[in-house]
């Protein structure tokens, strides 16, 4: 049995865990950290993001004309969560984020030595229901890869680090009591399966959602979006799995909201898989025609940038409930892009000049990457090949599957649309892109007036997209001092929770909808907050 034992205990070395550490060390607390992954994976999810934050009043708003202030920010923040009447906790931690992310997540992280790209993304603009009112979303410069490598190496050279111990290849399986009372986990190494044991005055649970487990994201699978698709791509961590969850509810803790998740509707299977179903989620060109199994255009359109809950529900709603977009190679170039710091080099190595040039004239490299190697991406010279391959992909014999004439009736429909010039069109569609692109973060990532069936642009690109799992909205509740509450809504004794493991605080502070980055902030500042009142405990 191995034995450890200090001032706070915390489960994963992710994003909210590391931020929890760092304000325990600040502090002049000592820390074992616990995680079941491997030294490299250090950072958890958020080294493998996009590292894009949601930030309230930031500098780069104001620079670009945007007044921003958290009750604007709150009330959008409302609006699109749709919260239930008895989210009590889930609001009072959006209003907490909403109302602190400027100093205690954005200027907490230049200061770590993170910068931000000068201009923010407008995500999330709302569709039914309104969202973002001004644009928030900050991208790192060097992606969530710089945002995980600064805040390690933060802690490996904090001034107290050496009362720091960090454990890889411990799976934390469940609480050790004393007199009634939690005093500490146990688990097994992944590698021997030998026990241990880590006894703590306060333990902190920062190990994840529940999206990495496809089986518990088909058993909470929320009712708007019909029966669990057949085929779901796992974009999450593959120890997201609950396994935590359980034993804060063994503990008497309570587990909310596990039916909502920020799930995304286009997702490609990864063709170096690290886990089984590994899934990239592509941000889905807007340009492109968004097409069912049977190659019916989705109507009303589906667009990307409004709500990506909308898009996951339609493509629900359909028989496969998986969808395609068609396109071509000069669509492909200005608007295809994968989210992560995997599928962006040069976001992520940061090159200013190899940035520039894919805005300017296309990401070859990536879109050399997912033609070639994604089975999800068939290519051809004419419409007929392109139908005959997604109907061989789908397994579909004839126009079984995807009918040719229902699709080069609704291509043409669409380009001749397209043709009547920008202003001019009559299409949702294009109408959406035309208010896009008054927003130059959008004007230069989304095509002006781009016809599908255009010569001078092929070859033409379908992609089969499915639903990726991502987020947990739901999870363990927590006040907001981050202590577990019970049914009863007491805090329990010791026991602490932070990051997407609390659905990012409160057990759902995104309600359904998530306005984006708020998942990366939400940890950064769940964690120091977990980490300042475990602190500020009578340890
Ligand atoms: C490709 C991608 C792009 C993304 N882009 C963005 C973005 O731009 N903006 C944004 O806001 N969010 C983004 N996200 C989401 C965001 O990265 C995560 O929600 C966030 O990093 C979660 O952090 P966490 O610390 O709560 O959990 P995790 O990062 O999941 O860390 C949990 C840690 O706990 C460990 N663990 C799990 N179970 C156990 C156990 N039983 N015992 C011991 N250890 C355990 C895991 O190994 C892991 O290291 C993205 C996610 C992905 C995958």
């Amino acid at each position: 049995m191995h034995t450890y034992k200090s001032d706070a205990v915390v489960i994963g070395g992710g994003l909210a865990g590391i931020c929890a550490a760092l304000e325990l060390l600040d502090a002049g607390r000592s820390v074992t950290l616990l995680d079941r992954d491997s030294e490299d994976n250090f950072g958890g999810l958020a080294k493998e993001s996009f590292g894009g934050i949601f930030v309230v009043g930031s500098r780069e708003q104001k620079r670009a004309g945007f007044e921003d202030s958290p009750r604007r920010a709150y009330a959008d923040w409302c609006a699109f969560a749709e919260f239930d009447a008895d989210d009590h906790w889930p609001r009072r931690w959006a209003e907490a984020y909403t109302g602190r992310c400027h100093d205690e997540v954005y200027l907490w992280l230049k200061a770590s030595g993170i910068d931000f790209f000068p201009v923010p993304h407008w995500v999330e603009r709302g569709l039914h229901t309104p969202g973002n009112s001004v644009p928030r979303f900050h991208i790192v410069w060097g992606t969530g890869r710089e945002l995980a490598v600064q805040l390690v190496k933060r802690l490996r050279n904090h001034p107290n680090a050496a009362k720091l111990t960090v454990h890889f290849g411990h799976r934390v399986e469940d609480f050790t009591r004393l007199m009634g009372e939690i005093s500490g986990c146990c688990g097994s190494l992944e590698e021997s399966g030998e026990p241990f044991e880590a006894f703590g005055e306060a333990i902190l649970v920062a190990a994840g959602g529940i999206n990495g487990s496809l089986e518990r994201v088909r058993q909470h699978w929320h009712a708007d979006w019909r029966t669990p698709p057949q085929t779901i791509l796992n974009g999450s961590h593959r120890f997201a799995d609950g396994t935590l969850h359980d034993a804060v509810g063994k503990a008497g803790g309570r587990i909310t909201h596990l039916d909502r998740m920020w799930d995304y509707a286009a997702g490609v299977r990864h063709w170096q898989p690290r886990k089984p179903n590994h899934g990239l989620s592509l941000v889905p060109p807007r340009t492109a025609l968004w097409v069912d199994w049977r190659g019916r255009r989705f109507m009303p359109p589906l667009v990307t940038g409004f709500d990506t809950r909308d898009l996951v529900t339609q493509v629900c709603a359909t028989e496969r409930q998986y969808s395609w977009q068609i396109l071509n190679r000069k669509i492909a170039l200005k608007e295809l892009a994968v989210s992560g710091a995997e599928f962006n080099p040069s976001v992520r190595d940061k090159k200013k000049l190899a940035f520039l040039r894919d805005l300017l004239f296309g990401n070859r490299w990536l879109v050399d990457q997912l033609t070639t190697h994604c089975e999800d991406v068939v290519v051809a010279g004419t419409l007929p090949a392109l139908v005959a391959k997604m109907n061989a992909l789908q397994g579909d014999q004839g126009d079984a599957g995807v009918d040719l004439e229902v699709l080069a009736e609704a291509l043409s429909k669409y380009d001749a649309q397209v043709a009547r010039g920008p202003g001019r069109a009559e299409d949702e569609q294009l109408q959406r892109i035309a208010h896009l692109r008054q927003w130059k973060g959008d004007r230069i990532r989304t095509c002006k007036s781009q016809r599908i069936l255009d010569d001078r642009a092929l070859p033409l690109i379908a992609i089969r997209e499915f639903i990726i799992s991502r987020k947990s909205l739901g999870g363990i509740q927590t006040d907001l001092s981050s202590r577990v509450l019970d049914a009863a809504g007491n805090p329990i004794p010791r026991l602490y929770a932070a990051g997407e493991a609390t659905g990012f605080g409160g057990g759902g502070s995104h309600g359904l909808r998530a306005l984006e980055g708020t998942f990366l902030g939400c940890c950064v500042l769940t964690g120091r907050i977990a980490g300042q009142s475990i602190a500020g405990s009578s340890l």
